[in-house]
């Protein structure tokens, strides 16, 4: 039976778009380099007995109605494939010396608890969080498909929205006067852009925010879960995802994409592929270069001309005989920062290489589900993440193996004073196991370009009207991936669904 949709790796959005055109009938192929489907979205297992996910933490758009929940519907997998939601109370916890906020669902209680730590500032900071909650209205009206009486009815505030269009965070908190503590205790969930407020999109910060306000969430079956789930139904349905599969090149007769060369990691055999349709999940530039960029038109070359967003730094922990609850840890997220200078501090680790004093986040994945443990009984899971420089990392394992290794322990070994300083005295002493990944640890096991953690940069430039989409302007092949969509496991639900909905027809998606 030949073959509907070939598709270029097993990334969120391919594995939605692939589930959900195979569970409408169609034949799908999955092509994917890596032994572990999912992309960003995979999971390892270590030392035999525990598993980490690669690289996400916690999620939104999960609950009933919406976007998630929507296409897990509509693949019948809506009692499966659960999710347990992060305190409403305090989902994210910010920490810096002298400072701690809890950010709440409620922008009401958000609004109270910081005019108590900054009492004579209290009327900006109403104004701040009234103008983000309706800049997030404004985003929900102006994304696509735009319904014209919605557009209509809420003219005002989309009207506002668009005069946000080249800001960055820095600017809107810069307008509203916040005193410099407050801006860093609201941007310091900064690792989720791993951008600062000068260089962040106030429109990327603003639907980030706001989706977690609504509900931040984890599976309750861990990621690993989520991923399988998607790709049973994909072979349920007559439908193959083959792994160890690395595309080497895409057969392309003039503007027409037919199919592709992969090679078999493990016979190191190559083949071709071929189908009616070839949908790329990879990189939208890395794909366009392999093509031969001459063959796109202008508007999407200008498209494809973004650049990458910042790598990251991650240490997987397994600790032993200690419940990190007793130290503060739970259904959140903890974010560290040692001075109130957020701009400053990434500058210094990202420009620098300077960990001296670093900001990062912490995520303990064993507290956030009781259902199915990633690691044994007696001991718990704890991540760290944080910022990192793709040449500069590159450049080290290049040239001196060893200072390689030795730049990632100084890390870890900075992060841990900080822990054991603030929050777990003797966490030394509790560690059983830990795995550190650099940026050249995402492009190995991610095939990331420059080992970017979002795709294209999350600056106003590449989130503004010129952003890539789908279309490629070659026949027969649409690009399907989060800089052709947005990061993020809701946003690449999404970003697979709605090319879905665009080539089925079917439309599965609510509006807002
Ligand atoms: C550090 C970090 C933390 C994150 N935390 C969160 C979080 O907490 N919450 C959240 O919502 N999001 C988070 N994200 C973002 C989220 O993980 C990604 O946006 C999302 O998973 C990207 O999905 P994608 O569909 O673009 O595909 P990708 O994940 O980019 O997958 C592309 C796939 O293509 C494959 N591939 C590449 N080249 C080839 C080739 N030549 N041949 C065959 N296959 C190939 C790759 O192996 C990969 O499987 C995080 C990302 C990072 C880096």
């Amino acid at each position: 039976m030949k073959t509907d949709y070939l598709i270029v790796g097993s990334g969120l959005s391919a594995l939605v778009f692939g589930a959900l055109m195979a569970k409408s009938g169609k034949k799908v192929q999955i092509l994917e380099a890596h032994e572990y489907p999912g992309g960003f979205g995979h999971t390892f297992t270590l030392a035999k007995k525990y598993k980490f996910n690669a690289q996400l933490h916690y999620v939104w758009d999960c609950g009933e109605g919406y976007t998630v929940n929507r296409v897990l519907k509509h693949l019948g997998l809506d009692k499966e494939v659960t999710f347990e939601r992060y305190s409403p109370d305090g989902f994210d916890h910010m920490r810096m010396p002298g400072y701690s906020l809890d950010i709440p669902s409620e922008p009401e209680k958000l609004i109270q608890r910081l005019s108590t730590l900054f009492p004579e500032h209290t009327n900006n900071i109403q104004r701040f969080i009234s103008e983000v909650q309706k800049i997030s209205q404004g985003l929900k009206i102006l994304s696509p498909p735009i319904i014209s009486t919605e557009l209509f009815k809420h003219f005002g505030v989309a009207l506002r929205t668009l005069m946000y269009l080249n800001s960055t965070l820095q600017d809107v908190f810069d307008k509203f006067k916040l005193p410099q503590a407050a801006q860093t205790l609201l941007a310091l969930q900064w690792v989720d852009f791993l951008l600062p407020p000068n260089q962040l999109s106030f429109y990327a910060w603003v639907i980030l925010f706001t989706g977690y306000q609504k509900g931040a969430f984890y599976p309750t079956k861990h990621f690993e879960h989520v991923i399988n789930s998607l790709v049973k139904v994909i072979t349920e349905n007559n439908g193959e995802v083959l792994l160890n599969h690395e595309v080497t090149n895409f057969i392309v007769t003039e503007k027409t994409v037919n199919g592709v060369i992969a090679t078999d990691k493990i016979t190191h055999q190559s083949h071709e592929f071929t189908g009616d349709t070839i949908i790329c999940n990879i990189d939208p530039k890395k794909a366009a270069q392999m093509i031969g960029m001459k063959k796109f038109s202008r508007t999407v070359r200008n498209k494809l001309d973004y650049d990458y967003s910042p790598s990251n730094y991650m240490a997987y922990c397994v600790v032993k005989d200690i419940d990190l609850r007793d130290y503060g840890f739970g259904k959140w997220n903890t974010f560290h920062i040692e001075n109130h200078d957020l701009n400053q501090t990434f500058a210094q680790m990202y420009e620098k290489n300077d960990f001296s004093h670093p900001s990062f986040a912490i995520t303990t994945p064993t507290l956030l589900t009781s259902e199915e443990r990633d690691c044994p009984e007696d001991c718990q899971i704890i991540e760290f993440l944080t910022v990192a420089n793709y040449n500069y990392f590159n450049n080290l394992q290049q040239r001196d193996k060893k200072a390689y290794r030795q730049k990632k322990d100084e890390i870890f070994e900075s992060i841990i004073d900080i822990v054991e300083k603030y929050y777990i005295p003797n966490f030394r002493k509790h560690l059983v196991f830990k795995v550190t990944g650099s940026p050249t640890t995402n492009e190995r096991f991610c095939w990331c370009p420059n080992g970017n953690s979002y795709g294209s940069n999350l600056t106003p430039k590449n989130m503004g009207i010129g952003r890539l989409n789908h279309q490629t302007s070659l026949n027969h092949f649409y690009f399907c991936n989060a800089s052709s969509g947005y990061p993020g496991f809701a946003p690449t639900f999404w970003t697979g669904a709605n090319l879905y909905q665009k080539l089925s027809g079917d439309m599965i998606l609510a509006k807002g």
